[in-house]
Formats: C-alpha cells, sequence, structure tokens
C-alpha cells in the first residue's frame, strides 16, 4: 500500500492506471477511521481494480466554531485499517496543498445544500462538495463510495454529480453502527463512558418513529415530539432537528409515509451528532 500526500504524483499514478484500462475506486474519508469506514472500503475493493482511500480532514466543511482542530487523528491506526481492507493508495494531502492562499473557487449547492445540516452548517456542503470535486479531479475515480450515515451528503453529492455531468458512479453504503444502535462516528470519541452508554437511545428513538409510522401515524409532529420525548428524557443529548422527508428530495412530508427517511441532529458538549433511518 502506498501513502501519497503530493497531488501530482496521486494524478500522475491515476493517469497510469486510467492508461491500463484499471478501474478506479475513491472512499474520501477524514480519517479517525471505524468499521463504519472499514465496509465502506470493503465495497469499494470490490467496486474496481485499484482502491484509494483519501483521508483529509478537511477544514473549509467546518464552521468557524466546530471541531476542526481537536477532530480526532489517527493516523498510524488508520494506516493498519486501510491494509486491512485491501487500499492500494492512502492519498493524505496537505490543507496548504488543497487549499493554497490564492485559492478562490467554490462549489456550492443551492437548495439540497440549504436544509436540514445546512441550516444547521451554513458553509458546509460548500465546503464537501469542493473537496469532493477536487478529489475527483485528482484521484480520477471510475467510481466512489459513500457512507448512508450522512444521508444528505450522498443526495448533495449525487446532485452535484448529475448536475456537474461528472463521469463518476456513486456507491452509497448502508450505516454501520454498535451493539446498542449508535452509529458509528468518528465523534463518538468525544463522549465520555457514562455519555456513551445512554447513546443507543438515539436509534432506538428512531426504531420506535418506525414502528409507529408502521402502525399507521402519519402525523409528522407527533412523530417528531415522540422522537424528542424519548431522547431527551433519556439521555443529555438535546435534540436540534428531527425530520421526516421524501428520500429522494428531503422535502418534509405533511403526512409521513414510507417511503420516508427520518432524520435527526442532537447535540452534546458542542459536539453534533447524526443518524439517519430509511423507512422503505
Ligand atoms: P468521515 O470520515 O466522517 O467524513 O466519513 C467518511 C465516509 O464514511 C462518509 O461517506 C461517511 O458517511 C462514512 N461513514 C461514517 N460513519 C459511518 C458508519 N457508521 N457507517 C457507514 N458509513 C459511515
Amino acid at each position: 500500500m502506498k501513502i501519497i500526500k503530493s497531488l501530482k504524483s496521486m494524478r500522475a499514478l491515476a493517469q497510469q492506471w486510467r492508461r491500463e484500462a484499471q478501474k478506479i475506486v475513491l472512499v474520501p474519508t477524514m480519517g479517525g477511521l471505524h468499521e463504519g469506514h472499514l465496509s465502506l472500503i470493503r465495497r469499494g475493493r470490490k467496486a474496481g481494480d485499484k482502491l484509494v482511500v483519501s483521508i483529509f480532514v478537511n477544514p473549509t466543511q467546518f464552521g468557524p466554531r466546530e471541531d476542526y482542530s481537536r477532530y480526532p487523528r489517527t493516523f498510524t491506526a488508520d494506516k493498519q485499517k486501510c491494509r486491512e481492507g485491501g487500499a492500494d493508495v492512502i492519498f493524505c494531502p496537505t490543507a496548504e496543498a488543497i487549499y493554497p492562499d490564492k485559492f478562490d473557487t467554490w462549489v456550492s449547492p443551492d437548495v439540497t445544500g440549504s436544509i436540514l445540516e445546512g441550516a444547521a452548517r451554513p458553509t458546509h456542503f460548500r465546503g464537501v462538495c469542493t473537496i469532493v470535486l477536487k478529489l475527483f479531479n485528482i484521484v480520477l475515480p471510475h467510481t466512489a463510495v459513500f457512507g448512508q450515515k450522512d444521508y444528505q451528503q450522498c443526495l448533495v453529492v449525487k446532485r452535484m454529480v448529475d448536475d456537474l455531468n461528472l463521469p463518476v458512479r456513486i456507491i452509497v453504503s448502508p450505516i454501520i453502527r454498535a451493539a446498542d444502535g449508535l452509529a458509528l462516528s468518528s465523534r463518538n470519541a468525544y463522549l465520555s463512558p457514562a455519555r456513551r452508554r445512554t447513546a443507543g437511545v438515539i436509534y432506538r428513538a428512531l426504531c420506535e418513529a418506525k414502528k409507529a409510522i408502521k402502525d399507521g401515524k402519519t402525523q409528522p409532529a407527533l412523530l417528531t415530539r415522540e422522537v424528542r420525548k424519548t431522547i431527551e428524557g433519556e439521555s443529555e443529548f438535546q435534540v436540534e432537528y428531527v425530520e421526516f422527508a421524501d428520500p429522494q428530495t428531503l422535502k418534509k412530508q405533511k403526512t409521513v409515509q414510507p417511503p420516508t427517511v427520518v432524520l435527526v441532529a442532537v447535540r452534546l458538549g458542542g459536539i453534533r451528532f447524526i443518524d439517519n433511518l430509511l423507512i422503505k
């Protein structure tokens, strides 16, 4: 497995692979790798001939008061996971190389990027789309793998691929959860053991909402209230939003009916956690 920092070397290798008719797969990550990332890497391994895992904590998708400087950086352990998952290359550029001083061009999604996560984090998806497009242009993948854990991100990226006619196939890989249901996330490392023990309530509340919908409840206000009550009643997490939305457009459903996706963002000690459940 090669470790490549230089943008030029990465692109030269990708061009060589393309000349050899090798199918390139990219799994973009910010490191702090866990089993969720590993599932994407394994999925990526099967989707082509050459697998690149990028590890880049992208400063432009963090807001000014967010956790960029203390985001988990665990490169030694990450290398091991990438090797385990069968990566050919870890691409880990510096922030200075990706965003030189003169940098001045952004990709900014409009409607899909301004609701839900985009409303809470106004420049987030601009940062995401810009880095994803840059990675596509450097790594030249035929296929890229993203996690359903970041449901809105998947839609935003797919929208960008369609809108900008990018020749990249997007694979969405399922959410990997801990035994108590908590979606694995690099940010779970911030939780104290006591708080971590209560965090399974987030997924439990989503499952209860699914059951309520299957039982015929359709009123978003009522369903939302129940999710909030469960999470806030049984943990210190504060619910920022709960929304029942159309899985394709993320438009709020006035009457909740499958297919629907329930999306939730909670907060604790200045850190946000997101989760979702697709109800077919
Ligand atoms: P991140 O490093 O948090 O930017 O995540 C990199 C990729 O891994 C994104 O496509 C995420 O959606 C995906 N991912 C993160 N956590 C999980 C999880 N628990 N299950 C599946 N995919 C995940």
